[in-house]
Order: structure tokens, then sequence, then C-alpha cells
């Protein structure tokens, strides 16, 4: 139900100077249902444009998008490339408004999860960039997407930080599985994460190449597993080189 069809003729923006900007040309791509798809692309290559497309913030575009064979809208979550938690609201409160009803139980387990029950009525100023990036995780889990749309969402994490959401983001998902699709320029990070990697051009965005990740995810910590993997897409796919 929750597989993505994209197929995007092309989506324009007109500059202030009323120059037309051609963002994203010919993009066609399917993305299976549950799967963990990682979207790698330069800077201003059009990936934060792609994912508002996909969560109807953007309807300005030639194309279409379509989901699953019953062409049904699925319920879509959005993690933004700044966790954008309200100041004023306390990190549970933060989470609840997310909800129209909220269950106390499945807050509790996404908070214990993500190792921050300790901090749940502390306010935002008080918390790390790690906190409140796990904090955004939460609040998009807790609607229960089918979907889940994730910018960037890591940078400017520490490395350990950043392998320690990283670790607990995919325990998450293993407990609650759908389709992730998760924006970044980060090739480790992604071969980390993925099932999928979507390898996408400069502007004009198209698909460059899709590729598998074979490495077992009991390995995806072993930096040395990792780090092959992203020499040998190097020589198979010379392509990419100048996407990184
Ligand atoms: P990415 O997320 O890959 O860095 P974006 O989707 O943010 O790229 O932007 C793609 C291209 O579209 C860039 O050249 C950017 O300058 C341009 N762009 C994005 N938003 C607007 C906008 N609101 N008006 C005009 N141009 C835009
Ligand atoms: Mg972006």
């Amino acid at each position: 139900m929750s597989d993505i069809h994209i197929d995007i003729q092309n989506k324009t923006y007109t500059t202030a100077d009323s120059v037309q900007h051609t963002a994203i040309a010919n993009l066609k791509l399917t993305l299976p249902e549950n799967n963990f798809v990682c979207l790698v692309g330069p800077s201003g290559c059009g990936k934060t444009t792609l994912l508002n497309i996909i969560a109807s913030l953007d309807t300005q575009y030639k194309g279409e998008i379509t989901f699953g064979q019953q062409h049904k809208k699925p319920k879509i979550g959005y993690i933004f490339q700044n966790p954008r938690l309200l100041p004023w609201r306390t990190v549970r409160e933060n989470i609840e408004l997310a909800l129209t009803y909220a269950s106390a139980a499945i807050i509790d387990s996404l908070l214990e999860t993500m190792q921050l029950t300790h901090i749940q009525h502390k306010y935002p100023e008080h918390l790390s960039l790690g906190m409140s990036r796990r904090i955004a995780i939460i609040r998009a889990f807790a609607i229960n997407p089918d979907i889940l749309l994730m910018d960037e969402p890591f940078v400017s994490l520490d490395a350990p930080t950043a392998r320690q959401v990283r670790g607990l983001l995919i325990d998450l998902w293993q407990q609650r599985p759908h389709t992730i699709l998760f924006v970044t320029h980060d090739l480790r990070e992604a071969i980390a994460l993925a099932d999928q990697l979507v390898f996408l051009s400069a502007a004009p965005m198209s698909v460059v190449s899709k590729v598998k990740v074979t490495i077992p995810r009991a390995d995806r910590n072993n930096e040395e597993k990792i780090e092959n993997f992203r020499q040998q897409l190097f020589t198979h796919y010379p392509d990419i080189i100048s996407l990184l």
C-alpha cells in the first residue's frame, strides 16, 4: 500500500528576476513498500523540492505521485532539516502536538527507545542538538506513518552522536516497518542506513543510478565494510563520483 510511484515531468521555479529555473526534469522512480531508501545528490539538486512534492506541500509541478495500487493517500510523516520544536512546550508536549489523540503508552515507548524518558519534561532550550533531532524523529513516528520523509536530519551532529541516533532510528523502523525516504549527501551514512540508494543528478534533477546495499543489517556499524562497499560503488558506478 505504501510504495511510491514518482513521475515528475518537470518542476520549475521562477526566480526573483523572473528567470525560469528547472529544478526537476523527467524524474521517474518507484520506491517499494517498507524499504529504507536513501536519496543521494549534490547540494541544490532538488532533493528538498522532491520531498515537498511527495508530502503535497508543493503542488506546482507537472507530473504525478501515486501511492500503492489503490491511489489512496497514505499517512506521511516529514522530518525537516531543522527539528522545529516549539520552545514554549516541553519535550513531551512537543510530541503530543503531532497527535490528534495522544496515546501515552506509545509516547512512553518511543521515548524509551530513543533514550529520552529522563528529559521529557524539559524545554527545548536545555537540549543538545542530538536530543532535539531524536525528538523530531519520535514526533514523526508517533503518528505511525506509512511513509516517512527525512531531509538530512543528522546534519551537524558529531560522528559518535550521529552513529547513535542512526542506530536508534533503525531500531524504531524495525519495530514499525514503513517506507522511509531519507535525503543525505553523506554516502557513508546512506550505506549504513539504506536498503536501496538512489543517486540524483545536479539540476535539473533526475535519477543517475539505483543500487541495492547488500551489507547485512548486523554489519552496518562496521566502518571497514561500509568503506569497502563505498569503494566498490565508485568502481562499478563511476558516474556517481561527480555527484558527491
Ligand atoms: P536540495 O535540497 O537538493 O539542496 P532544493 O530542492 O532546496 O535542493 O533546491 C533545488 C533548486 O531549486 C536550487 O537551485 C534552489 O535554489 C531552487 N529553489 C528552491 N526553492 C526555491 C524557491 N522557493 N524559489 C526559487 N528557487 C528555489
Ligand atoms: Mg535540501
